[in-house]
């Protein structure tokens, strides 16, 4: 397939690579940063639209995807598909889905899990919203920069998904790395509370996969010193965008709302801003309850 990937940073870079590396013709384009191996880099976002049949998207937020929509649509072949993969607003994803579909274009938002590393090694999860045709034209690419696709709906519910989804994982790692501190304050020891709540109902990915507490559980960035791994500033991003959704929709999201507080102070107060979103442990451990 002919293919146009406009924003080459930490993720569309190798996600870009990817492809190339399977064969696929990759236009690339970015304002910054240089195309990875096998892309070819060329001048403009229309330059890297032109002709394609798939373009996909990795930017920074919703204001910059429409921008780059208002760019490329109108360049684009009619039947071509347009595959924004950043982590935007549901009603941006809803808005540039409409244009897409009023100029004759399939539209996926197929945002992502999995980070700089699932980018990397070709292990991403999707969560799409668009049309079956869509999704089904676009799965062989799915297929090679991640490992997993799900179509969840129409238009802006891969959005929606992925922002339930950052929600909860928000929520609980700050639960999780509370109750850590909490542990060490009544002397149970972190070994002790990792076997039993990694075996009991208060199990979770945080705890048993990504667990916040050096030398306990898998290797997470806890064990590099709080190296994203999933930077603090990307989860605040992420909560503030359920946040604003939740507003929208009036969803009643407590939990969420208290999340977003907590990183926002973490990042803009305190010193989360290029720690890991897990370093709320080491947050946790020297505060009091007036703290
Ligand atoms: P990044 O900042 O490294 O990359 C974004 C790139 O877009 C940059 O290279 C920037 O120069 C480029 N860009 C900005 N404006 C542009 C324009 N008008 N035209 C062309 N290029 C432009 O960010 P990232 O970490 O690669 O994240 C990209 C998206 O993926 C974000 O929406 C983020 O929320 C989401 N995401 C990131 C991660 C992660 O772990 N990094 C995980 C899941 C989802």
């Amino acid at each position: 397939m002919k293919i146009g990937f406009i924003g080459l940073g930490n993720m569309g870079a190798p996600m870009a690579a990817n492809l190339a590396a399977a064969g696929h013709v990759v236009a690339g384009f970015d304002t910054v940063a240089d195309a990875p191996s096998g892309v070819v880099r060329v001048g403009s976002a229309a330059e890297a639209a032109a002709g394609a049949d798939v373009l996909i998207t990795m930017l920074p937020n919703g204001a910059i995807l429409q921008a780059v929509a208002a760019q490329v649509i109108p360049v684009m072949a009619s039947g071509a598909v347009f595959v924004d993969c950043s982590t935007v607003e549901v009603d941006a994803a809803r808005d540039v889905a409409g244009l897409a579909a009023a100029a004759g274009l399939g539209w996926l938002d197929a945002p992502v899990s999995g980070g700089v590393g699932g980018a990397a090694g070709g292990t991403l999860t999707f969560m799409a919203g668009g049309s079956d045709a869509a999704f089904a034209s676009v799965t062989p690419l799915f297929d090679i920069m991640g490992q997993k696709a799900v179509l969840c709906g129409p238009a802006g519910n891969g959005q929606a998904a992925k922002i339930c989804n950052n929600m909860i994982l928000g929520v609980t790692m700050i639960a999780t790395c509370e109750a850590f501190a909490m542990a060490d304050k009544l002397g149970l020891s972190r070994q002790s509370m990792f076997d039993v709540v990694s075996t009991s109902s208060g199990y979770s990915w945080t705890m048993n996969a990504y667990c916040p507490a050096p030398g306990v559980g898998p290797k997470s960035p806890a064990d590099n010193n709080y190296q994203p791994g999933f930077a603090a500033e990307l989860m605040l991003k992420d909560l503030g965008l359920a946040q604003a959704a939740a507003e929208a929709a009036d969803a009643d999201t407590p939990m969420g709302a208290a999340a977003l507080a907590l990183y926002r102070r973490f990042v803009e107060d305190e010193d989360g801003l290029g720690r890991d979103f897990s370093a709320m442990l080491p947050r946790f451990e020297g505060r009091g309850r007036g703290d």
